[in-house]
């Protein structure tokens, strides 16, 4: 008797315990990388959309021809259950398009930021410089000021200490 699918995959995953991912060991689609089994009369099965579970009877509302499967994880070589979405191709390309847009603001924002500090910095440094010097020196003055009334007391305790003695 034919191994039943879920048996040639159960043996197939590590668990990753940082992630929770279930990392597909087996093969993975040239394309894509996804985790990937022989089916019947040499299709592949993927292994990701087999785990989601059933997807809808109906066909998706949004008028593309299937269902598709998101990672939540993102970490394609995943099959974990709780990982997975069953999701339209509008909703699919929202997900992706939306991590797009922000993974290009970051860029942009870091960018700028470099840029800003390359232009700022030669004058931002001396200004920072000074006013480093100013703290060092007021705090220079503290301690010596410290240290003047240090010893005016040791002075008068030594002169009290003295006449205490008479
Ligand atoms: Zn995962
Ligand atoms: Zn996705």
């Amino acid at each position: 008797m034919p191994k039943s699918i879920e048996a040639r995959i159960a043996n197939k995953f590590t668990i990753n315990p940082a992630t929770g991912c279930h990392e597909w060991t087996g093969s993975l689609s040239t394309q894509y990388g996804y985790p990937t089994i022989s089916g019947p009369r040499r299709t592949l099965i993927y292994v990701h959309r087999h785990m989601a579970g059933p997807v809808p009877e109906t066909p998706p509302p949004d008028g593309s021809n299937r269902w598709e499967v998101h990672h939540t994880c993102f970490n394609h070589r995943c099959i974990n259950p709780d990982h997975l979405q069953i999701v339209t191709r509008r909703e699919h390309c929202q997900i992706h398009g939306e991590l797009r847009r922000a993974r290009a603001q970051q860029k942009r924002v870091a960018a700028r930021l470099r840029q800003r500090i390359m232009e700022m910095a030669p004058e931002q440094r001396s200004a920072l410089r000074q006013q480093l010097e100013g703290i060092q020196a007021e705090l220079a003055a503290c301690s010596s000021r410290l240290q003047v009334l240090v010893t005016e007391n040791a002075a008068r305790a030594a002169q009290v200490s003295e006449e205490l003695r008479y």
